[in-house]
């Protein structure tokens, strides 16, 4: 019973989470120097090329989901790294007007959006694991186990 009370407390913790922190961790781990913005925009995430910036909410309503709009900018993060952000910014817009051509959407349908959000898919199977009731989370320095939700 005390171990099961002390499970249900874990629960919680994804109010505790430090978002900010982990999404500076990672920045970091993949060799980026992008900045965190904590916003209150309708959108999950952001990612401003102009400025190296990454915009995220000060909170998610899961651990999976905070996990996949950080590795989703992320991977925006890495293409303008590699790129460049001049053809990054060119290229993204690109695709979008094609998009569009095709009476699609310029954001959904965006070829760099689709590209990160796979992306975001396989890289979060490295700290994001379900086992039974419960997911653990990796947070680079501690292993966090919390009520799968
Ligand atoms: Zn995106």
């Amino acid at each position: 019973m005390g171990k099961f009370k002390k499970m249900m407390e874990s629960s919680l913790l994804l109010e505790r989470i430090d978002f900010y922190e982990i999404a500076s961790q990672l920045i970091k781990k993949y060799g980026l120097k992008s900045k965190i913005k904590m916003g209150s925009g309708k959108n999950y995430g952001e990612y401003i090329p102009e400025t190296d910036t990454i915009t995220l909410r000060p909170s998610y309503s899961s651990v999976k989901e905070f996990y996949m709009t950080i590795l989703h900018e992320i991977k925006h993060a890495l293409d303008a790294k590699r790129l460049g952000t001049k053809k990054f910014i060119k290229k993204y817009t690109q695709a979008g007007t094609m998009a569009q051509y095709d009476g699609l959407s310029p954001y959904h349908d965006n070829k760099w959006e689709k590209k990160a959000e796979n992306w975001a898919k396989q890289e979060i199977r490295k700290y994001i694991w379900i086992t039974g009731f419960y997911l653990i989370y990796i947070n680079m320095l501690t292993f966090n186990l919390i009520i799968k939700i």
